[in-house]
């Protein structure tokens, strides 16, 4: 690891004035909320730049509320703030337990969700989880219309996102939950950052599984829905689910499309997403109609 090389800080308080230290900027700037990843990357030597733009004072960029129909994050929120948040915790019980298992207490007190999302590591707990719960994004430049556009549309593949020249995340939503949906989160973690993550969403209708959301990610490039997984779920008896994972859980390992790294083989890794998606179902049937515990944390 080496010193970071020196850099001026701007910190301007709206997206306008992001947009116009970009343009006049150029490649010498970048923009930054909590810094894990960017500051890291510095750190190592992978990336130098003689100007670094603070998100953390642009308003716009901050709040949870609920708004048309929607939960909406702005994008400067930290996991920390999601994690805490009580009606996050009242109603998408599921998200702030994901956010809980981010890292570690200092990188969820620093690391944003939009950090995160715009840095499309593989490895990443919000990725999966936000595939299950109608995740969208909106994105704009301080001299544009913002645009809205689907999670599994924003990442495009590895630390590759959809952003156009200058544009900023700007907020992150997610849908309501019917009162009988159940959803959960669960990944395999071998060193800091996940191997194997998964998210579902379901609902119960007559003792059969119903509007089945499965999703995979961290094995491979990026998260992905194991659409023929859930294919197979959908209308399938709870009673008969240890049967349907023979045939869905290699689905799912499908549709993880995992690569071999230091966290294991192709086949270690088939064999690992298909017990965390069957874990995943049963935690997230167990999740129906759960009381949630909001006391403060
Ligand atoms: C030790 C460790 C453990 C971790 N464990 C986990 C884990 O278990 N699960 C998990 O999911 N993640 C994990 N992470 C990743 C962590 O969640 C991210 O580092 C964090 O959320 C990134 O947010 P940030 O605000 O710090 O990003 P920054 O470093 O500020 O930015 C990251 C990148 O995104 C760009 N960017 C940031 N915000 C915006 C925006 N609003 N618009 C446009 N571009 C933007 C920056 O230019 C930069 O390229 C871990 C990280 C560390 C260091």
């Amino acid at each position: 690891m080496t010193r970071l090389a020196a850099f001026e800080r701007h910190c301007p308080d709206s997206v306008e004035g992001v947009t116009e230290l970009l343009d006049s900027l150029g490649d010498e700037a970048i923009v930054y909320a909590g810094g894990t990843e960017l500051f890291l990357l510095s750190k190592f030597g992978f990336a130098e730049y003689p100007h670094v733009i603070d998100l953390k004072g642009v308003e716009e960029l901050r709040g949870i509320e609920r708004s048309g129909g929607r939960l909406r994050i702005g994008a400067t929120e930290t996991h920390r703030s999601i994690e805490r948040h009580p009606e996050v915790r009242r109603d998408w019980p599921a998200l702030a337990s994901m956010e809980r298992g981010v890292g570690n207490l200092r990188v969820r007190t620093m690391g944003t969700i939009g950090g995160n999302l715009c840095f499309a590591d593989p490895h990443s707990d919000p990725a999966t989880f936000l595939l299950t719960v109608d995740g969208e994004i909106e994105a704009r430049r301080g001299d544009g219309d913002p645009r809205r556009m689907k999670l599994e549309d924003f990442i495009v593949g590895p630390y590759e996102n959809a952003l156009e020249d200058g544009e900023l995340l700007t907020s992150i939503s997610v849908g309501e939950l019917a009162p009988d949906a159940g959803v959960a989160h669960q990944k395999f973690i071998l060193t800091e950052r996940p191997a194997i993550t998964a998210a579902c969403h379901l609902r119960i209708e007559d003792g059969s599984l119903a509007d089945v959301r499965l999703a995979v990610g961290s094995a491979g490039v990026r998260a992905a829905r194991a659409e023929a997984a859930e294919g197979l779920l959908n209308g399938s008896g709870i009673s008969d689910l240890d049967r349907v994972f023979e045939e869905a859980g290699p689905l799912a390992a499908d549709a993880a499309e995992p690569v071999e790294d230091a966290n294991g083989s192709v086949e270690y890794k088939r064999h690992v997403v298909a017990v965390v998606c069957r874990r995943v179902v049963d935690e997230a049937i167990s999740a129906i109609g759960q009381e949630n515990d909001i006391r403060p944390l």
